[in-house]
């Protein structure tokens, strides 16, 4: 493609639309970038570009500026903004940033293998790159997880594979993209309102798939993954592969006595199977925190899609286990912080929806869960169906807890509820006093919101610190 003088619109600036509006003016483009605020951070980030000599529109991100011949868009962009209806009208492309990292890479690069789902991609991709590495592969986890791909395909860094994380945002506005191999962890309603209808982000998701060369890899559990792999246009000889956290049939992964077993990558996958490594080796607890240790059922089956793609990429087994092994989660998933008095607290302040919620409930009990903030338009009903017979008790905090008490009244009366009438940013430290008050030798206190954070905190980090925090505190005063 030449670039040379080709008139591109970027949509907004930040961690994609910068590096976007960099790239292609060094690529000799004539670059306008429209962004829709004017404040302080936008004049910051328009400083870096303007004396580059491109152009910087502030305050206006709805009209399409002259002579564009592509649009190149932040993800989080929704697609029914009128700078699209203009650019669609006007005939023009409209590329996210992950489309514009794969249309650069250069000749002979390092092919992606990719993770999408509603929750689960970061775990998932930190597990493949540590995979990829204990192979002795140069790879790096990137896209959606922080690490700008357009960074990855343009630095002078070179790698044999890239782990990449995407969101259905990206997908959306990524049509060419044709990956080694990917999986769907699995599927949810979430962000509804971006996409307009469930049918319409199952489908963002299942681009992923679009073309693959090896594998396509799903979740058993959840058939709609399946569903999209069926639909999915693949190269001639690429595979589906199941994983499950069952025994595997024949092209799966899964879980016999503890151990994750490959039934896919084998020579004879009707009578035979490779062990990969045992449920144990998937993370090591922090040296610091002594005491029992539980592997959450939906990180085996993250591990175990980390192993499909690994596998699919021709990664030996014992690289699949010692990858596992060396694997740390980031922080705010499933975080064990402490034990007091026999009760483990655990931060897994990243379950910002019911979905993430249900996963870290059930990989618990007795629980005295922490959960409350702001809903997303989100129901209850079966969140808490699943998992009354485990609660203890329930700490609520936040703006929009009343629509989990009426949940917990409708289908755990029995179960006590404080609701603790705050949003202030101290009332983590009450809720924590409350559970610990709830709590009795054995059980896990377990912050696992349903919620986000907004209503509180800046974000699902600080709200997860303020957990750990107030956990540590109350350590400190019971030694
Ligand atoms: P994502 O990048 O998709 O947001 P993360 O790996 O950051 O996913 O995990 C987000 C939250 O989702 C975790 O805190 C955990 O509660 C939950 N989670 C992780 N993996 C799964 C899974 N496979 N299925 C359901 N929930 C999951």
């Amino acid at each position: 493609m030449n670039w040379q003088g080709k008139r591109v619109t970027v949509a907004g600036m930040g961690v994609s639309g910068l590096p976007a509006a960099r790239a292609l003016h060094g690529l000799g483009a004539v670059v306008t970038v429209v962004n829709e605020s004017d404040d302080e951070r936008s004049r910051t980030e328009a400083a870096q570009l303007t004396p580059l000599g491109v152009t910087v529109r502030l305050g206006d991100g709805a009209t399409l500026p002259e002579g564009t011949e592509l649009v190149v868009t932040a993800p989080g962009w929704r697609p029914d903004k009128p700078l699209f209806r203009a650019a669609a009208e006007a005939g023009v492309p409209v590329w996210g940033d992950v489309e514009l990292a794969w249309r650069l890479r250069r000749p002979g690069a390092a092919p992606w293998l990719a993770v999408t789902g509603t929750n689960g991609k970061t775990t998932t991709v930190r597990m493949l790159a540590s995979i990829l590495r204990a192979a002795g592969l140069r790879t790096e986890a990137v896209g959606n997880i922080g690490v700008s791909l357009l960074d990855a395909v343009l630095g002078d860094q070179e790698y044999d594979v890239l782990a990449v994380e995407l969101s259905s945002y990206q997908l959306h506005w990524a049509p060419s993209l044709r990956m080694h191999s990917a999986a769907v962890l699995n599927l949810a309603p979430d962000h509804l309102d971006w996409h307009g209808s469930m049918e319409a982000y199952a489908a963002d998701k299942g681009r992923v798939y679009e073309g693959n060369s090896v594998a396509c890899v799903y979740n058993v559990a959840d058939p709609a993954t399946e569903e999209l792999v069926r639909a999915a246009d693949v190269e001639e000889g690429c595979r589906a592969i199941g994983f499950t956290l069952g025994a595997p049939g024949p092209s799966q992964l899964g879980v016999v006595d503890g151990i994750l077993v490959d039934r896919a990558f084998v020579a004879n996958r009707q009578k035979q199977a490779q062990e990969l490594a045992e449920v144990t080796d998937i993370g090591r607890p922090a040296e610091d925190v002594p005491g029992p240790r539980t592997v959450a059922p939906h990180n085996i089956a993250n591990a175990l899609a980390a192993a499909a793609l690994a596998r699919a990429y021709g990664v030996p087994p014992t690289a699949v286990r010692d990858g596992l092994r060396d694997f740390r989660a980031d922080p705010h998933r499933i975080e064990q912080v402490a034990r007091i008095a026999d009760v483990t607290y655990v931060d897994d302040s990243k379950a910002t929806n019911t979905h993430a919620t249900e996963a870290s409930l059930a990989a618990y009990d007795p629980i005295v869960w922490i959960a409350g903030g702001l809903a997303k338009g989100a129901s209850f009903d079966d969140l808490v169906i699943g998992s009354a017979k485990r609660l203890r008790g329930v700490v609520l905090i936040g703006a929009e807890r009343a629509l989990i008490a009426e949940a917990l009244a409708r289908h755990a009366p029995e179960v006590p509820v404080v609701d603790l009438d705050r949003t202030d940013t101290g009332a983590m430290s009450a809720a924590v006093r409350e559970a610990a008050r709830l709590a009795r030798p054995g059980d896990t206190v377990l912050l696992a919101p349903a919620c986000a954070s907004m209503d509180m905190f800046a974000n699902y980090n600080k709200r997860g610190e303020a957990f750990a925090d107030a956990v540590r505190e109350l350590a400190a005063e019971s030694c």
